[in-house]
């Protein structure tokens, strides 16, 4: 079968390699009918060393399951099923606790031992505690907006509900990527009244309009934050969710939140310390965030897109068989395209 191994920065190629298949009695394997590319995808195609094993790329995917182990039982052969970018058993302490990022027993796509999701078929492990089976076919008109249930959609509502947005008050967005656009539809979802973006393309800009930013600051950096303030009478927002992970963009978050409020970070940290101690201490502001447990989001989330209300889905502006994913890679890296969708 085909999938996409990374090499190394700017080294992303499609191979042939041995085709997925269960090994495992929890195991499912999944045949991929939509993958994408993800935003975290660029952080090692800028600074992956080069290997001689290549790692296996991807971990958002939507699949037909093709077989399953004699243990699975709630997904079937046959079913169309949503994979969260973490895969997990569903019954140890965390995943009840709702979160399966930490699952004592789960782990990530990819790398030098798995599949990944950017390829034709996946070994999915513990498939009852990881697989949403999707009650559609594999060509309904929705597939974009349910692949983003895998994770940018999830990502930008834990952001939301990190950064504590509450009806009727300020969430500011940093970064403009799709899961900062996610996180402007799961801030109006959860009622926020007005919606600051933070971000500087105009693509963006526009979709994060669609989707219910009220107001829009292309500054940077000490420009963004007293523009921020302005915007709320002196005082910065409740809810800051930051959606990219550099220190400047954590230090812009940490700059608009308002004393008392929330800064939900889902963006993978670049640095080893969080900016602002000093002033975030003083002003008794939350800093909270991770990776986003999906796979508990997906049954909160599926409805809304299901019936309309909410359409993630629109973040994908390019679309790319497999044998595109490498300059899929370069186009999202270049800022040409948002987020790439893979079909199959
Ligand atoms: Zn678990």
């Amino acid at each position: 079968m085909k999938a996409t191994v990374m090499y190394g920065a700017h080294d992303v190629r499609v191979e042939t390699v041995p085709d997925a298949r269960l090994i495992e009695p929890t195991d499912a394997l999944v045949r991929v009918t939509r993958a994408c590319i993800c935003g975290s995808d660029l952080w090692p195609y800028n600074s992956m060393p080069s290997a001689t094993t290549g790692n296996r790329m991807g971990h958002e995917f939507i699949g037909l399951i093709e077989d399953v182990g004699s243990a699975v039982r709630t997904v079937k052969k046959g079913d169309l099923v949503v994979a969260p970018f973490a895969w997990s058993d569903g019954t140890c302490e965390f995943c009840q606790q709702g979160l399966q990022t930490s699952c004592l027993h789960g782990g990530w796509w990819g790398g030098t031992e798995l599949d990944g999701g950017q390829g034709e078929a996946v070994r999915v492990p513990l498939a009852d505690g990881t697989l949403v089976a999707l009650p559609v076919g594999p060509d309904h008109a929705l597939m974009p907006s349910l692949l983003t249930l895998s994770d940018v959609m999830g990502t930008g509502h834990h952001a939301a509900l990190r950064a504590q947005v509450r009806p009727g008050k300020v969430a500011a967005v940093v970064g403009d990527g799709a899961v900062g656009l996610c996180g402007v539809i799961a801030a109006r979802r959860l009622g926020a009244e007005q919606i600051i973006m933070l971000g500087r393309h105009a693509d963006r800009i526009a979709l994060a309009r669609r989707f219910g930013a009220t107001d829009v600051v292309s500054e940077r950096g000490d420009a963004a934050i007293e523009r921020v303030r302005e915007l709320t009478g002196g005082l910065g927002a409740h809810s800051v969710l930051e959606c990219v992970g550099h220190g400047e963009s954590m230090r812009t978050a940490a700059g608009i939140a308002r004393a008392g409020g929330a800064v939900g970070r889902v963006g993978v940290p670049q640095e080893a310390t969080i900016p602002n101690a000093q002033p975030t201490f003083y002003a008794n502001i939350t800093i909270a965030g991770g990776p986003a447990p999906v796979r508990a989001y997906v049954h909160e989330l599926l409805p809304d897109v299901l019936e309309g209300r909410i359409e993630p889905g629109l973040v994908f502006d390019r679309v790319t068989t497999i044998d595109g994913v490498p300059d899929g890679y370069r186009a999202m890296n270049d800022r040409e395209a948002i987020k790439v969708m893979i079909e199959f």
